[in-house]
């Protein structure tokens, strides 16, 4: 790392004890930046990285709410104002018992650089609880939202702050959520949540977003290779939101996904996994990956273990933060492995990514690859400002062009500072650069 981050990434570190995924998400950063601030000495000067590894506003409050059985529960809420040099503060909320300041303040630091990326006007923040919404009701989970918004609503608006799902948060929740705004606010506000079901103001092609953008990102990457997702062989992570429309377009595309899993183990399924099924089991029911394996033929079932143990030409982590490590990229690399997409934030440990860029595998990292998730939800903020709705194809085409673009902008930043192929350091500089700039622009705030 250049010399001068150094000192600003350890006064970073020692302001923010304890915060492992946070240190991890800005040391990731930070090693890219050093050519940048030799074209731009105003960026020191300014005290950008460190104004930028400073939330602008960071919320926590008490989450009250009374089970089914009526005992009293409470929980922990977050909300994490971090850079609005670029618009709103937008990202996600995650509903995971994993969830604390650290992880949320990573989320929020890459979703900065994220929506930079995707050449749409907003700024970067996140939040979520540490409830956990497995195995509760829906009017527990409806208990929990209103009672989650009862505090978030004096903090977000269209103009201010705009939340969407992640882990645990889908459509369920988000109309949840949705409601007690309104009736707090007596507004019907669209533009303050996006995530929302079609019918009352969300966007088509919303909920398949960032699976779908994973892949096109992915495809743009294998392009240059002279290859494509036909023909792949295809090992994917998770089986929520992002796993499942990974799998669709990834098998669209003419790959076949072999396998895919969930927190307590894997599928695997050679003949590609059946996406309706995968749909049922998961959406409709919110059952578990094994009922998968009960209902379909010549399919295994593996209880924990890695989903990495099986071999891929493309693997896409579509869970979870750190969940594939070194062992698991050289387990991968030795078995033949072409392409990595991360759906997920995050999902690969530092280690992971050193061998794969040792081994010259294409690596697509997070905060470009899983961008088409925020880029179509400004496209649902442009719909509602306008009181429109666009179709699936035309919608569809918006995501496929900036996943596109944002291929495009990572390669030819990785390019222009003699990196060519070095996707990590194409979209820290690019996400980073446009950031810095507006911050500039806009004085010491
Ligand atoms: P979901 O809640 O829909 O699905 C998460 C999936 O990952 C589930 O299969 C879950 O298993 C599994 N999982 C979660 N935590 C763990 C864990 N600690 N260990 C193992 N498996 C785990 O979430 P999403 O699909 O929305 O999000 C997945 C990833 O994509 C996250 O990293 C998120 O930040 C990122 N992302 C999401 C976006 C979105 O639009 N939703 C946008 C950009 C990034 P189980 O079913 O057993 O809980």
């Amino acid at each position: 790392m250049d010399a001068r981050l150094e000192a600003i990434r350890d006064t970073v570190l020692a302001r923010n004890p304890g915060e492992a995924e946070f240190h991890q998400a800005v040391v990731e950063v930070f090693e890219s930046l050093g050519p940048v601030h030799d074209r731009h000495p105003e960026f020191l000067e300014a005290a950008i990285l460190e104004r930028l590894c400073e939330p602008e506003r960071q919320i926590i409050f008490r989450v009250p709410w009374t089970d089914d059985q009526g005992r009293v529960q409470i929980n922990r809420g977050f909300r994490v104002e971090f850079n609005s040099a670029l618009g709103p503060y937008k990202g996600g909320l995650r509903f995971h018992p994993s969830v604390y300041l650290g992880i949320v303040k990573f989320l929020g630091f890459e979703q900065i650089f994220k929506n930079a990326l995707t050449g749409m006007p907003i700024g970067g923040g996140k939040g979520g609880s540490d409830f956990d919404p497995r195995g509760r009701s829906d009017a527990e989970v409806m208990r929990f939202c209103q009672s989650f918004m009862t505090e978030l609503y004096r903090h977000i608006g269209e103009y201010t702050d705009v939340p969407a799902g992640d882990i645990g948060v889908g459509g369920r929740e988000i109309g949840y959520l949705f409601g007690q705004y309104k009736r707090i606010t007596n507004r019907y506000e669209s533009g303050v949540l996006t995530g929302k079901g079609i019918s009352w103001g969300g966007s088509l092609v919303r909920p398949e977003a960032t699976g779908f953008g994973t892949v096109i990102f992915t495809e743009e990457m294998l392009k240059t290779r002279g290859t494509s997702f036909d023909g792949q062989r295809v090992v994917v992570s998770g089986s929520g939101n992002v796993a499942i429309n990974a799998v669709a377009k990834a098998q669209a595309l003419g790959a076949t996904v072999v396998a895919c899993s969930d927190s307590s183990g894997y599928v695997v399924d050679e003949a590609g996994i059946d996406v309706g099924l995968l749909r049922q089991v998961k959406e409709t029911e919110r059952g578990r990956l094994k009922d998968y394996s009960l209902r379909r033929s010549g399919v295994s079932y593996v209880e924990g273990g890695s989903v990495w143990d099986v071999d891929a030409t493309v693997a896409l982590p579509c869970a979870t933060q750190n969940e594939l490590d070194g062992d698991a990229a050289a387990r991968l690399v030795r078995n033949g492995l072409l392409a990595i997409g991360e759906g997920a934030n995050m999902p690969s440990t530092r280690e992971a990514i050193a061998v794969f860029q040792e081994a010259g595998v294409l690596f697509g990292p997070g905060k470009a690859a899983n961008a088409g998730g925020v880029a179509t939800s400004a496209l649902e903020m442009q719909q509602n400002a306008s009181r429109d709705s666009w179709s699936f194809e035309h919608t569809e085409q918006r995501l496929t062009d900036i996943m596109v673009g944002i291929h495009h902008r990572c390669a030819s930043t990785a390019d222009e500072y003699g990196q060519p192929g070095n996707y990590v350091l194409g979209a820290n500089i690019g996400g980073f650069v446009k950031v810095a700039d507006a911050m500039l622009a806009q004085g010491l705030i």
